[in-house]
């Protein structure tokens, strides 16, 4: 039996559900999966700028956990690029910091419990039209 794996922190969600290349037929292609750690990761290493260590550190995570981690994220975005397959940002093992709700309609983000009936930009109103995504 696999050890229980600590989750691991992440701060923000990521905006979007995936990415599609576009100039081909997407329908006969399996997506790629990036999990939200690993989408974390990229964030924090390569938008944010922070060191594998400090980033490591606010994962919560040990720093060959994190390398580990990073690598498997940029091993699935070089297969997307690639091979021209969509990535598909979910699942994983984590935890976020706030409760994040996605609209289901509009796919905007939603953060917080007091925003979490309605979403401003568009009409959905109500829970059954957010998905939460703790
Ligand atoms: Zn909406």
């Amino acid at each position: 039996m696999a050890r229980p794996r600590k989750s691991r922190k992440i701060s923000n969600p990521p905006k979007m559900k995936g990415f599609k290349p576009y100039g081909m037929l997407m329908c006969k292609v399996e997506p790629v999966v990036l999990k939200f750690e690993e989408y974390e990761s990229i964030r924090l290493v390569n938008y944010d700028r922070l060191s594998q260590e400090k980033a490591a550190e606010q994962m919560n995570v040990s720093r060959p956990t994190f390398t580990r981690i990073y690598n498997k994220a940029l091993k699935q975005i070089a297969k997307s690029f690639v091979e021209g397959k969509a990535i598909e940002i979910e699942g994983g093992n984590y935890q976020l910091e706030k409760d994040w709700y996605r609209c289901k309609k509009c796919y905007k983000l939603i953060e917080g419990l007091e925003s979490h009936f309605k979403c401003k930009d568009c009409n959905a109103y109500g829970q059954n039209e957010l998905i939460k995504l703790n």
